[in-house]
C-alpha cells in the first residue's frame, strides 16, 4: 500500500488538524482535553462507549506530532478489519498510513518496515502480536535511537486484563513499551471497562502516571428491554413485525447451531436475514458482512464473533436470544445499535435454562477457581439486571460506576442530581407489577430439601414444580412424592410464576443445578437465609403480553 503524500507540512493545531484533514467543524466531548494532553506528550487513558470517536483521539495527536518532527505513531489494535478500515481512510485524507498484520506478504511487509524506518509513515497499525518481536522492536529501537518514535496508542486496551471479556495474552506483553521507551507517550483506549478491569488495565499497561478521561457512558438513544423468554424464535420474530419491519438489526445467539435455526426461520418468514459464524466459510462470512454493511434492512444472526470494528450507523436493534456473559459483553453488543444516534432497540429474551447454562459454562471451564468466582460474581450483576424491576439504564450505568443524572464528563459548573428513571426502558415505560415471591421461595426450597432427604437423589426443576402444584405425574407416582409434605401446598402458583422464582434462587445462589446430575437441583448455604425469610424474593410479574408500545408510525 503506497501513501498519498507527505503531511510534513501543515498545522500542528489541533483544530486545525480536524477540519482540514478530517472536515469535521469541532471536537466533540472530551476529545479536545484528551487530544491536547496526548498532543503535549502525556499519557492518557480513555473510557468512551463504542462511537464515541476514540480513534481521533490519537490520529490527530499522531498527526501533529509528526508535523512536529517527533516521527511515527504505533497503533496497536486486534481488529484487522479495523486496521484496514483505518488506514483506508487515512490515505483518502491524505494521511500516511499503514499496517502490519498478517495479511502481508514478507514483501509487503518489508516494504512497510522499509518506511517506517525511514520514518515516512505518521501512522502504523500493527497486530499485538507483532509488536512484541524482536524483529519489530529493533525497528522501534532504530526509531526512538533518532527521536522518531512519537507515540503508542494502545486500542481496545480491555483485552490486556483476563477480567475484561475479551482477554488477549500478547497483550499483556505491551508492558514492554513503556519499559523500553520510557520517554514515549501512550495513549490506551477502550468502550468497556468496569472498575476492577480499568485498575488491572492501569497495572499491566503501568499507566499509573496517565490521566484517565472518562466518558459518560449513557447512550440515550438506545431503549433497553429485557423480556421472559417463553417461545424465544416467535418471540424475536413478533418484536422484529411490529418494531423494525424492514430495518437492519444483529441478532446474538449462543451457538452456531441456534445462528442457523434462527437465520433460516426468520428467512422463512419474511425477513432478509443472514447466518454469521466462525463455522462458516471465510468466504461467505465476508459476504455476508458485506452485504448487512452495504445493503439496507440486513438482519445478522450472529455469535459474538460478528461486530467487532464494524462501523455500520444505522443498526437499529440488536437482540440477544441467549443471555451474554457478562454486563460488559452486553453492553459492547447492544452499543452497536444507533451508532448514528436514532433511536435503537436493545432487546433481550432471558430464562430460565440460560441462568442454568452460564453457570455451568463457568462451572466446567478450566480456569482457576479465582477466575470463576470473578465471573461468578460479573454473571451474578447481569441477572441481577435481567431481574430488576427498576430502571435498566439506571443500573447499566451504575455498573460503569456512572451515577445517571450526573456524567462525569458534565461541563463544569453545571448542576447535576442523580435520576432514578430514564423514561425510555421498559421498566420505566411500563414499570413491572412485582410480586412477594417469599413464600413460594420458601415451598420450592422445602421441597428440594424433602425430596432429596425422601429419595436420597436430587431432581430438576419441573418434577419438584409438579410436586409443589400436586401434579400427580407418573414420575411423582413412581418415587411416591404424593407424600413428601410440601405435595400440593403450592398449588396457587402458576408454572410461570415458580419458574420466575426458581431463576431468582439460582442468581442469587441459593439453589444450586448440578450439570454433571442432569440438571438436578440442590441447596447451598445460600438458602438457609431464604428458608427463614431474612431474604427477601421480589419478582416481576409475568407479563404474557409485552405492553402495548406506540407504533413505528407515531414514534
Ligand atoms: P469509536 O472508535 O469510539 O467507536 P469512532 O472513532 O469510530 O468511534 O468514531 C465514530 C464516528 O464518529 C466516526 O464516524 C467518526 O468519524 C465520527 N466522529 C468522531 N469524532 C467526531 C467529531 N469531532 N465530529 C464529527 N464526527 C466525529
Ligand atoms: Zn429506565
Amino acid at each position: 500500500m503506497s501513501s498519498p503524500h507527505s503531511l510534513d507540512s501543515g498545522s500542528t493545531a489541533p483544530l486545525a488538524i480536524l477540519r482540514e484533514v478530517f472536515g469535521y467543524e469541532a471536537f466533540r466531548g472530551p476529545q479536545a482535553a484528551i487530544v491536547d494532553q496526548v498532543t503535549a506528550g502525556g499519557d492518557a487513558l480513555v473510557l468512551m462507549p463504542t462511537g464515541g470517536g476514540k480513534s481521533l483521539c490519537y490520529q490527530i495527536p499522531a498527526i501533529a506530532r509528526a508535523r512536529a518532527g517527533h516521527g511515527v505513531s504505533i497503533v496497536v489494535s486486534p481488529l484487522i478489519a479495523l486496521m484496514h478500515d483505518q488506514v483506508g481512510a487515512l490515505h483518502e485524507a491524505g494521511v500516511s498510513a499503514a499496517f502490519l498484520n498478517s495479511t502481508l506478504d514478507w514483501q509487503e511487509a518489508l516494504d512497510v518496515e522499509r518506511r517506517t524506518a525511514r520514518a515516512e509513515l505518521t501512522l502504523l497499525y500493527a497486530a499485538p502480536e507483532r509488536v512484541n518481536t524482536p524483529r519489530f522492536l529493533e525497528l522501534l529501537d532504530g526509531l526512538a535511537a533518532r527521536g522518531k518514535l512519537a507515540l503508542f496508542a494502545i486500542d481496545e486496551a480491555h483485552c490486556v486484563s483476563q477480567w475484561g471479556h475479551d482477554f488477549r495474552p500478547e497483550y499483556r506483553a505491551l508492558a514492554v513499551l513503556h519499559e523500553r521507551y520510557p520517554a514515549v507517550p501512550r495513549i490506551a483506549l477502550t468502550a468497556t471497562a468496569d472498575a476492577l478491569t480499568r485498575a488491572d488495565i492501569v497495572e499491566r499497561l503501568q499507566l499509573q502516571d496517565a490521566r484517565q478521561f472518562v466518558s459518560s457512558f449513557d447512550r440515550p438513544n438506545i431503549r433497553y428491554a429485557i423480556v421472559e423468554k417463553k417461545d424465544a424464535s416467535t418471540q424475536l420474530l413478533r418484536f422484529i413485525e411490529r418494531e423494525h419491519e424492514g430495518e437492519a438489526g444483529v441478532v446474538y445467539c449462543q451457538s452456531r447451531k441456534r445462528v442457523e435455526e434462527v437465520a433460516q426461520m426468520l428467512a422463512d418468514a419474511g425477513v432478509n436475514a443472514l447466518p454469521y459464524h466462525a463455522g462458516l466459510d471465510a468466504a461467505v462470512r465476508q459476504r455476508h458482512q458485506d452485504r448487512f454493511l452495504r445493503e439496507e434492512g440486513i438482519v445478522m444472526v450472529a455469535t459474538i464473533a460478528f461486530g467487532m470494528g464494524i462501523d455500520k450507523p444505522d443498526v437499529r436493534f440488536v437482540a440477544h436470544l441467549d443471555l451474554p456473559k457478562n454486563i460488559e459483553g452486553y453492553y459492547q453488543e447492544t452499543g452497536r445499535g444507533g451508532r448514528d444516534g436514532l433511536p435503537a432497540d436493545a432487546w433481550m429474551a432471558y430464562g430460565l435454562q440460560d441462568v442454568v447454562n452460564q453457570r455451568r459454562m463457568i462451572d466446567e471451564s478450566p480456569a482457576a477457581e479465582e477466575f470463576k468466582q470473578v465471573m461468578r460474581g460479573k454473571l451474578d450483576a447481569l441477572l441481577a439486571l435481567a431481574e430488576a424491576t427498576d430502571c435498566r439504564r439506571v443500573r447499566l450505568l451504575a455498573y460503569f460506576d456512572e451515577t445517571y443524572g450526573m456524567p462525569p464528563d458534565a461541563p463544569e459548573g453545571e448542576e447535576r442530581a442523580p435520576l432514578m428513571h430514564c423514561g425510555s426502558c421498559d421498566n420505566c415505560l411500563s414499570p413491572p407489577a412485582v410480586w412477594d415471591g417469599t413464600d413460594a421461595a420458601r415451598k420450592l426450597l422445602s421441597t428440594i430439601y424433602r425430596v432429596q432427604q425422601q429419595s436420597g437423589i436430587g431432581f430438576g426443576a419441573g418434577h419438584i414444580m409438579d410436586i409443589l402444584r400436586g401434579k400427580p405425574t407418573d414420575k411423582v407416582k413412581q418415587f411416591f412424592h404424593e407424600r413428601v409434605s410440601t405435595f400440593g401446598i403450592g398449588a396457587e402458583y402458576s408454572e410461570t410464576q415458580l419458574r420466575g422464582v426458581l431463576r431468582q434462587l439460582i442468581a442469587i445462589g441459593a439453589v444450586e443445578v448440578d450439570a454433571e446430575k442432569f440438571n438436578t437441583l440442590r441447596l447451598t448455604d445460600g438458602s438457609r437465609a431464604v428458608l427463614r425469610g431474612e431474604v427477601p424474593v421480589r419478582l416481576r410479574e409475568s407479563v404474557s403480553q409485552p405492553a402495548p408500545r406506540r407504533s413505528r408510525r407515531e414514534r
